[in-house]
């Protein structure tokens, strides 16, 4: 007999997990949440890093989950969750002291959701482009005036949709259709670092984007998903609204967690799921590691990675082999980076702020040379084959100070910055000793980095220091597989009707009913898609409420 049961039983409290129990348990389902660790939230988590006094989010940290649905649905701003949108959304300084930066032109209204690009930013986004290359910005305005608008669009419906079945709108296909559209019929099939130079002329904007886009698992010379290919775009005309959680990304889970609590929802923490029950090829309830039974009476929703789904949780049930195949051959080697943060005393003073003194404001900091022969040549080799001592000749870190906008990330006068570096190899390329030496030694080096564009970035400056590698990631959460933290690899085999493989990527497993998959292993970043786009099949075949009714996603 079970020891306990519930309508809807869920695996997995990170931020799909989360979503997806809320939106059923609207519905007056009793949810159960199971999660492993000993808090929910999954990478939407805050801690004291890199020194007690300072608030750090070591994982997700740059946040569009403003974008979902559930914040109207369930009120989440009335919950704990302010969003702040910095004013300078991305900023890239130069080692010839010239920079990029570039504001935030997104007016969001947290009541209804509605978002208002200000045009006015746009066009001085567009204008600071101009002042190292009006070639360049004549292309950005060019695009603005071509049907940029209905491009993202189609991308904010392509995140927040699932993959279409046969007979629904495919919004991407729709774009690549319209002749009134910017986008060249050839883009789907060119690297990263062709449509970069097909679009702009000038080293620094070149450069700026493929630096940028290594953080979000593309290199240069990959052919990738047009929705992660031209992600830059938005952030060159201020329109991504990278956000940040007041008070730290756990602010997320918190108030996930309390709209699921008022709605009735239970969650249980430090309860690993072991295996999901199914009889008569339906999924009736799940076994916890310590042998507790629970019983769904109407689903299960698995919202743990791909591989932990087919190899431990359905280990003993019957699927196609082939789906077992393909899952273990799915390819984790991209979205790998050292990401953490650095505590400090004073403000960093960049050489750049003479071009411009807001440099520094940014949310999102890069900083390197404009070199993007070598970012296409040589710059995945390198950061791939990091080996302790051994690291790329040069470097491409990013740095936000988080303090500038919500002082509460540190002690009163003190700063913390979330810093990385994009690119780095898969957890499983070097070994253990490997890995703590090159801890060791990132922080200082990315530190000696930004000593190059903000002199003052001394030792002396520095309160500490604390960089999580691929390996650290992997530890954390082997959901993340080898590291990957936006897994599996955003390639075009990978993503859309394929994400993870073609057999799973409607957020079910042929043959086993009543059984649903919520992971980001379906979609990308901290944004919900993809516990929102589960939730739409869910409601689909069991005819529940269907909010998306009547408004845009
Ligand atoms: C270092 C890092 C930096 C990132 N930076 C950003 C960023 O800046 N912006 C952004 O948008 N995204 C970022 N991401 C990606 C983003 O955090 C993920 O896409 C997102 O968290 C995926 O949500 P999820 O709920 O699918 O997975 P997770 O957050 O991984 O949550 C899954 C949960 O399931 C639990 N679980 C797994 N197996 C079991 C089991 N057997 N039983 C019970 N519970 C189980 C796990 O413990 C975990 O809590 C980052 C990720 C990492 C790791």
């Amino acid at each position: 007999m079970a020891d306990a049961s519930f309508d809807a039983v869920v695996i997995g409290g990170g931020q799909q997990g989360l979503v997806v129990s809320n939106y059923l348990a609207m519905n007056g389902m009793s949810v159960g949440l199971f999660e492993k660790h000993n808090e929910l939230g999954g990478a939407a988590c805050s801690s004291p890093v890199p020194a007690a006094g300072f608030i750090g989010n070591p994982h997700a940290e740059h946040l569009g989950f403003w974008n979902s649905p559930c914040n109207q649905d369930f009120r989440l701003h009335e919950k704990g969750l302010n969003f702040i949108f910095p004013e300078v959304m991305a900023s890239m300084a130069f080692t010839n002291e010239k920079c990029f930066v570039f504001y935030s032109a997104t007016k969001w209204d947290k009541e209804t959701g509605a978002i208002t690009p200000q045009m006015d930013i746009v066009m001085k986004n567009i204008n600071e482009v101009a002042r190292i290359s009006p070639k360049d910005a004549e292309k950005l305005a060019k695009l603005v005036e071509k049907d940029y608008w209905e491009f993202a669009a189609a991308l904010f419906l392509h995140l927040y949709s699932p993959p279409p079945l046969p007979g629904e709108p495919d919004y991407i296909e729709m774009q690549l259709n319209n002749p009134e559209s910017f986008l060249d019929p050839r883009y789907p099939f060119m690297t990263e670092y062709e449509i970069i130079c097909d679009l702009f002329e000038s080293p620094e904007l070149q450069t700026y984007c493929m630096a940028w886009n290594h953080y979000n698992g593309v290199y240069a010379d990959d052919v990738a998903p047009l929705t992660m290919a031209l992600l830059w775009l938005s952030t060159i005309l201020g329109t991504a609204g990278l956000a940040c959680a007041e008070g730290g990304t756990h602010n997320v889970a918190h108030a996930l967690q309390r709209a699921l609590a008022e709605q009735g929802g239970q969650f249980f923490v430090e309860a690993d799921v072991d295996q999901v029950s199914v009889e008569n090829d339906r999924a009736c309830g799940i076994r916890l590691a310590d042998g507790t039974e629970v019983k769904a009476r109407k689903l299960v929703v698995d919202s743990s990675g791909a591989e932990e789904i087919i190899n431990r949780h359905l280990r003993d049930v019957s699927i196609g082999p082939e789906i077992r195949r393909k899952v273990n051959k799915l390819r984790h080697d991209r979205s790998q980076f050292f990401w953490g943060h650095i505590a400090f005393h004073e403000l960093p003073a960049y050489r750049a702020a003479s071009w411009n003194p807001d440099v520094g404001k940014a949310r999102w900091l890069l900083m390197g040379d404009p070199d993007p022969e070598y970012i296409f040549r040589d710059y995945r080799y390198q950061t791939q084959n990091i080996k302790p001592g051994h690291f790329p000749t040069k470097m491409y870190p990013t740095a936000s100070v988080e303090t500038q906008w919500d002082p509460s990330y540190g002690p009163p006068g003190k700063h913390l910055a979330m810093i990385g570096s994009g690119g780095a190899p898969p957890a499983s390329w070097l070994n253990e000793r490997e890995w703590i030496l090159v801890k060791q030694q990132i922080g200082d080096l990315i530190a000696t980095e930004w000593q190059k564009y903000a002199p003052n970035m001394t030792r002396d400056n520095i309160i500490a220091f604390n960089v999580g590698t691929p390996y650290d990631h992997f530890q954390k959460n082997p959901g993340w597989v080898d590291g990957d933290v936006q897994p599996p690899a955003i390639i075009p085999s990978q993503w859309g009707k394929n994400r993870p493989i073609p057999e799973l990527a409607q957020y079910q497993v042929p043959g086993i009913k009543d059984f649903y998959l919520a992971s980001g292993h379906h979609n990308v970043g901290l944004l919900g898609c993809s516990g929102y786009n589960c939730y739409k099949r869910i409601a689909h075949h069991l005819g529940l409420k269907k909010p998306w009714e009547g408004r845009m996603i």
